[in-house]
């Protein structure tokens, strides 16, 4: 098969892999309908993280090929979504609902790479979540986005405790912060600030829900959303950046007894333990437990209830795969899909 493998930071190919196959019971093999890049795989390629021939992605849609013995939710034919983390399912943690903490979770990206025609899917049964139906082309951007960021600004949402009567601010307008906006609203928030400069994310995000836009950043960021609620703060704010100044942007911004979901990969960030104290706040984060909401996201994507699907806006082909991470790199496009 064909698949993405970055040689090194900004040496991205796509070359023949090996084809995957079902090695223990529980693993499906599945043939790709759509992948896409994340903002997060632009770490590696800017050398940010280790890349040395490291398999890429982990957002996937596709049809099963061919499953274990032990599995029992999804059959060849299925057309199905996954999560960016393996998850069983199963366990004390799952049940609780963080998926993404499994006592089996195994990051998509670390060692699959669903940038590529086929993927092995441990434990798929806990992972995967068929479709209603066969979905059209018309679909896929809206089902790839469930696979990770939106489910990633859904969970950033819930954490932060968005819903009615409560002011929710976005720090961050990139693919999961807009769909962190999308969220907050279908989960009843009154009002929605996204802090934003770009002005076609700040359309994106009024699109999405958002009812006020901030273009200050930093001290200026903070007092500006002070001056919009009152000098109280915001009830939830949703951290998608993961950089020193966004995250403690946030922390300033949540109101004493608000919450704060963060959900920004953070390279570095150091949070004063004086401030988090002062700021008495609430907050939960890290990788999204995507699995927990993967079957309520797709039907109310198969209600036509919302769509994701926008966040994408360039599709290239998966063999062209360099110039897609290229696009992303140098602010081209927001978020690059690859269809097969
Ligand atoms: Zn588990």
């Amino acid at each position: 098969m064909r698949g993405v493998v970055m040689h090194t930071a900004g040496d991205v190919r796509v070359e023949d892999r090996p084809d995957p196959e079902i090695l223990e019971p529980t693993d499906a093999v599945i043939t790709l309908a759509a992948t896409c890049v994340c903002g997060s795989d632009l770490w590696p390629y800017r050398g940010v993280e280790p890349a040395d021939h490291q398999v890429m992605g982990h957002e996937y849609i596709g049809v099963v090929e061919e499953v274990g013995s032990a599995v029992e939710t999804v059959a060849p034919g299925d057309f199905v979504v996954g999560s960016f983390v393996i998850s069983d399912n199963t366990c004390e943690i799952c049940r609780a609902g963080f998926q993404s903490k499994c006592v089996h979770a195994e990051f998509v990206a670390q060692t699959i790479g669903t940038q590529a025609e086929k993927a092995r899917i441990p434990h798929a049964d806990g992972t995967l979540v068929k479709t209603p139906g066969t979905p059209g082309p018309e679909l896929y951007p809206a089902l790839l986005a469930a696979s990770d960021v939106l489910g990633t600004g859904w969970f950033a949402a819930v954490a932060a405790e968005a819903g009615p009567g409560r002011t929710v601010a976005v720090v961050g307008d990139g693919a999961v912060g807009l769909m962190a906006v999308l969220a907050a609203r279908e989960l009843g928030a009154e009002r929605i600030i996204a802090m934003s400069r770009h002005p076609e994310r700040q359309r994106l995000a009024r699109h999405y829900g958002a009812t006020d836009i901030v273009e200050e950043r930093g001290d200026e960021g903070v007092e500006k959303v002070k001056e919009l609620t009152g000098g109280l703060g915001a009830h939830s704010v949703i951290e998608a950046v993961g950089t020193q100044e966004s995250f403690m942007q946030a922390v300033g911004i949540t109101r004493g007894g608000g919450h704060l979901g963060y959900v920004g990969v953070n390279h570095d960030v150091q949070i004063p333990g004086i401030e988090l104290f002062f700021a008495g706040i609430h907050a939960l984060g890290g990788p999204a437990p995507v699995r927990r909401f993967l079957p309520d996201l797709l039907e109310r994507i198969w209600a036509g209830e919302i769509d994701p699907g926008l966040v994408f806006d360039l599709t290239l082909p998966l063999e062209d795969a360099a110039e897609a991470y290229r696009a992303m790199d140098e602010r081209r496009a927001t978020k690059v899909m690859l269809t097969l």
